[in-house]
């Protein structure tokens, strides 16, 4: 097998006194695409945090591109990870391409002296047309929707060619169709650059990409189940996790789910 890409161990979180993760255990190899799934306030962006290299653990141990967190520079560090995060705090006036620029610099924001070559700027625009956002390459971070901020920051993250790809719901705001284009950009990453890694949040199981080989389901702080796809990924891991009766089904590839609703018995209609 090949080397983990990333390596989470007995990893723990704590905030304010309350145990927001506890004992969470992750191996994700080059090549592997993983989702991860659970209710809100599971634990999930916290746990992309600590594989972004956001943040370190209250105890455990995250090791990042064969490298742990604690020993090196957690900012050297994200320049190989692609990390489209929600939250991501700019606060200026960031152009779409300014935003993209940023995938190289590991940074929030553009920083004042540095200019991308003649190539770099190239990639970007590439990128940016990939992403759908060429009529909006000048709008500024200020004026854009929630769907084109999730575009940027997907152009963002694959501009720097990271071998570890996060992405924190990047279907939120998305209309039906710029959520497919999405999943399959994604998809299409899987197959020209088969070494990368990633690592997909959701709550929608109608979000996950047919390129998902394993699933890590955690609710409450703490993995219920973590695996290939198909194994964890089932009507009986998921309700559990979400604490309620849901169908889990697959059907071309895609994974869906339905609430289970109450049947009433033959006969009583
Ligand atoms: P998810 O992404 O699964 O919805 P999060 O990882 O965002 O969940 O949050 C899990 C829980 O931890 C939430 O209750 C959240 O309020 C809390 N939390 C996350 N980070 C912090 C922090 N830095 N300080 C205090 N509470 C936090
Ligand atoms: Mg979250």
């Amino acid at each position: 097998m090949s080397v983990p890409v990333l390596e989470l161990r007995d990893v723990t979180f704590r905030r304010d006194g309350r145990e927001i993760l506890r004992g969470i255990d992750l191996t994700v190899r080059a090549g592997e695409h993983w989702a991860m799934l659970g209710p809100n306030g599971a634990g999930k962006s916290t746990v992309l945090g600590f594989c972004g290299a956001l943040a370190h653990p209250t105890s455990g141990t995250v090791e990042v591109l064969g490298r742990r967190l604690g020993r090196v520079e957690l900012q050297a560090l994200r320049r190989d990870i692609g990390h489209v995060n929600p939250r991501h705090p700019i606060r200026g006036e960031e152009s779409v391409r300014d935003v993209v620029f940023t995938g190289l610099t590991g940074t929030i924001e553009r920083p004042i002296r540095w200019q991308p070559t003649p190539e770099q700027a190239a990639e970007a625009d590439e990128l940016i047309a990939e992403v759908g956002l060429t009529a909006r390459r000048d709008a500024v971070w200020p004026t854009m929707s929630q769907g084109e901020r999730g575009r940027a920051l997907i152009a963002r993250a694959l501009i720097a060619h990271p071998r570890l790809m996060l992405l924190d719901e990047p279907t939120t705001g998305l209309d039906v169709a710029a959520r497919e284009q999405l999943l399959e950009t994604i998809d299409d990453l899987a197959h020209s650059a088969p070494e990368v890694a990633s690592i997909l949040v959701t709550h929608h199981l109608e979000e996950l990409p047919e390129s998902t080989t394993h699933a890590l389901v955690i609710a409450h702080g703490a993995v219920v189940a973590a695996g290939p796809a198909d194994e964890v990924v089932t009507t009986e891991i998921i309700s559990h996790a979400f604490e309620h009766p849901i169908t889990v089904t697959k059907e071309d590839g895609r994974w869906s789910a339905r609430a289970v609703r109450e049947r009433r018995t033959a006969g009583a209609r």
